[in-house]
């Protein structure tokens, strides 16, 4: 007699429906954390050596040259924040940034 062990184990076949299920989970939720908790992200302080090397400032209006009229992080590419005052930035991983703000890493949202 011959038999397919996936297809005749009951209970290997579940262990596998559950450890594929385990491991989309898995997948999933390791893609989450960079935009599913911004609200919890820390401010990006001026004192940050990134954010002082790049001229950062919360108000977009006092930004040094080559900062132009009408930008700011709120509609800068590297934006993730949607409509929120603070919101995630891909240059400042792991803090937020205001959309009133504005650093020298600046690209118009396309
Ligand atoms: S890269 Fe863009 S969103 Fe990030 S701090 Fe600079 S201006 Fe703001």
């Amino acid at each position: 007699m011959t038999s397919n062990s996936t297809t005749s184990n009951p209970g290997r076949r579940r262990f596998f429906a559950t450890a594929g299920t385990g491991l989309g989970a898995a997948v999933i939720a390791s893609a989450l954390p960079r935009f599913a908790f911004a609200d919890d992200l820390p401010h990006l302080t001026l004192d940050d050596p990134t954010a002082k090397a790049l001229n950062y400032t919360e108000d977009a209006s006092k930004a040094p040259a080559p900062h132009q009229a009408g930008q700011n992080c709120a509609n800068c590419n590297f934006f993730h924040g949607g409509s929120d005052a603070y919101g995630p930035c891909d240059l400042f991983m792991g803090k937020s940034v205001s959309a009133k703000g504005w650093c020298s890493g600046y690209a118009k949202k396309a």
